[in-house]
This record gives C-alpha cells, sequence and structure tokens, in this order.
C-alpha cells in the first residue's frame, strides 16, 4: 500500500513496565515486557484495527525490539514501507513505573536512539497523493529537533484538503509553557481537530482554564475534544459544546488510552458520524484500551468497539 488514508509519524519505542505498583525505578525490581508503544505508534496501529488504511513514518534500530514494533504493525496491516531500519541506532525504550496514587514515571531512552534520527528526508512527498488525514503530536515536536522539522515538513507536503489533527500530549517538565507554544503553534494552526488532556488547552493558549482554552480553539473554527479519562469527553465546536459520558470498565493500565481516543476521533469524522456518535465512539475506544496491560494490547477492532457499545 503505497499511499494511506491516515498517516501518523514519531516516536516508535517499546515500553518495559514495573510488574508490581510503588516500585520506583531507582531499585532494583522485576518488569515486564517489551510491549510495542510510542504515542503516534499506538494511534496508526488503532486506526488499523478500526479498518482504515494507515501508513507510519518513523525509525527502528535492526534489532528485537525494533522487530516486536513492525510484527505488530504487520499483524494489524498499518503500512510499515516509510519506517526506516537502521543498523547505528537501537530502538527506542521507555521504563514505565505505576504508583498507587495513579501517577506513572517514566524513563525515556529516544533522543539518541532510532526513534530520535527522524528528520525531514524521511518524509517523501509521494506518500500523501491519498492522504485524508494526518495526526501529530506535541512530545514528538518537543523531544528532538529533527523529528519537529519532519513533522513541518509532512505538513508541507500534505494535500490541502486533507485534515489534521493535533494531540498536545506534553509533558512540561522538559520545556517552560513559552517553549512549548512556540513549536506547537505552527500545528494548532494548521489542525482541523485539536485532543488535549486536562490542563494542556489551558497551558497551549494561555486560558486561565481548559474550558476557554477550548473555546478559544473552538471560535477559530477548531473541533476540540477534551480527554477527561473516566468521565468521557467534551466536545467544543463552533456552534456550541456538549459533554458526552465514559464508559465503565475496569482500568487495568491507562496508558495509551488517549492515543487510541483520538483514533477514535479520526474514524468517526471520517465516517461523518455526528459530534455525538464521535464522542462516543472514540469513548468506547479508549476505555477498551485501558482494559489490558500494554499500551496497545487493549486496542480494539471495529467488531469489538461495536459489540461493546451494544
Ligand atoms: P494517555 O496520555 O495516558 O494516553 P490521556 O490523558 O491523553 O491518556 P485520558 O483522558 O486518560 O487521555 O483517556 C482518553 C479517553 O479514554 C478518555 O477521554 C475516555 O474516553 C477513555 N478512558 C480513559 N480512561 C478510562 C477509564 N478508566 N474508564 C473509561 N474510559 C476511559
Ligand atoms: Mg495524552
Amino acid at each position: 500500500m503505497a499511499q494511506p488514508e491516515v498517516i501518523s509519524m514519531g516516536n516508535m519505542l517499546v515500553e518495559i513496565m514495573r510488574i508490581h505498583l510503588d516500585s520506583p525505578l531507582n531499585e532494583p525490581g522485576t518488569f515486564v515486557g517489551p510491549f510495542p508503544s510510542g504515542d503516534t505508534p499506538i494511534y496508526i496501529d488503532a486506526v488499523a484495527r478500526l479498518g482504515h488504511p494507515a501508513g507510519f513514518i518513523g525509525a527502528v534500530g535492526q534489532d528485537d525490539f525494533g522487530r516486536c514494533l513492525l510484527d505488530r504493525f504487520e499483524r494489524d496491516g498499518v503500512d510499515s514501507s516509510r519506517v526506516r531500519v537502521l543498523t547505528d541506532h537501537t530502538t527506542g525504550v521507555a521504563f514505565v513505573a505505576y504508583f498507587s496514587d495513579g501517577s506513572r514515571k517514566f524513563i525515556f531512552h529516544w533522543r539518541d536512539a532510532a526513534a530520535g534520527q527522524l528528520a525531514p528526508d524521511y518524509v517523501d512527498p509521494a506518500y500523501f497523493g491519498a492522504t485524508r488525514w494526518l495526526h501529530l503530536t506535541g512530545c514528538n515536536l518537543a523531544v528532538c529537533e529533527s523529528a519537529r522539522e519532519a513533522c513541518y515538513q509532512a505538513l508541507a507536503y500534505l494535500p490541502a484538503e486533507a485534515k489534521v489533527s493535533f494531540d498536545p500530549n506534553i509533558r512540561p517538565e522538559v520545556l517552560s509553557a513559552e517553549q512549548i507554544r512556540a513549536l506547537c503553534d505552527p500545528v494548532i494552526e494548521r489542525a482541523d481537530v485539536i485532543l488535549p488532556s486536562l490542563g494542556e488547552a489551558a497551558m497551549l493558549t494561555g486560558a486561565r482554564n481548559d474550558e476557554e482554552g477550548c473555546h478559544t480553539w473552538a471560535t477559530q473554527g477548531k473541533l476540540v475534544f477534551l480527554k477527561q479519562g473516566p468521565r468521557g469527553c467534551r466536545v467544543f465546536a463552533t456552534h456550541g459544546d456538549l459533554e458526552v459520558p465514559g464508559f465503565q470498565v475496569e482500568e487495568t493500565d491507562p496508558t495509551g488510552a488517549g492515543d487510541a481516543f483520538c483514533a477514535g476521533v479520526t474514524v468517526g469524522l471520517l465516517e461523518r458520524m455526528s459530534l455525538d456518535e464521535v464522542g462516543r465512539f472514540a469513548n468506547a475506544v479508549g476505555a477498551l484500551a485501558v482494559t489490558r496491560k500494554g499500551p496497545m494490547e487493549g486496542t480494539p477492532t471495529r467488531a469489538q468497539v461495536i459489540e461493546f457499545m451494544r
């Protein structure tokens, strides 16, 4: 498949996580993994599982962690013809610990790994001919300069009629709010859909709170889906906003819910669902994502979503 309908790009990582809660990463303990991960890989894999032709631009090392990611893409039908397998870098890794207050702590091996080598020359204009949707995230703009330039390059090659979605997904520990805004603004300007988590809309717009920030984007003509964990989501559009309650599930692993949710929004909008239906569909995809251990393990197929929503 040379020209996918939906494209994403960025950090291809495997995740290796603590088995037990409250087992900090500075002490010996037991891990489980590798699980295929990375915010945009989780997203694109979910889009493919939901039935839309999807392709990814990124890099892995020529090692078994890279194989783990490529095998998952192959199994789920993500085109990886634009994923480079590098011989001089190893595959990116994220180590994760979970704590009983619900927080998580990460150690990323990314910038110096294959994932950090993504650069503008990875972005082939010929790949974008049939693209209807490009999904970008803030962490790929913030962590490494060459990956950021690659994301901007993709925007330049994207057909004018194609939609862009943007998930801020930014950890402000690394950069100041002003720096983050400067990096995200070129993408936010082009974005049709913005998918913030709690706190991100306020930070990126400079508004007093998320609600005000989401309204600001909506008045600029953007469609905004504010992710609210188990509570579901809130949708902001030029003509008003609506609350779409979440589904009740047993949460096993929250990582990846946001990315799976974004995939649900993309698919719902591509299929011209009503905003309420898009919110419900994406909530269902996000809810199912948290029911299994591992960032991509709970990502549902379309049949599973439909069955779950009944
Ligand atoms: P992450 O960055 O960890 O992937 P996020 O903060 O971007 O997540 P969340 O708001 O945690 O995103 O989750 C995205 C969506 O997934 C929510 O809006 C909701 O629809 C669904 N979801 C997440 N957690 C749960 C849960 N425990 N129960 C039901 N639905 C959930
Ligand atoms: Mg998020």
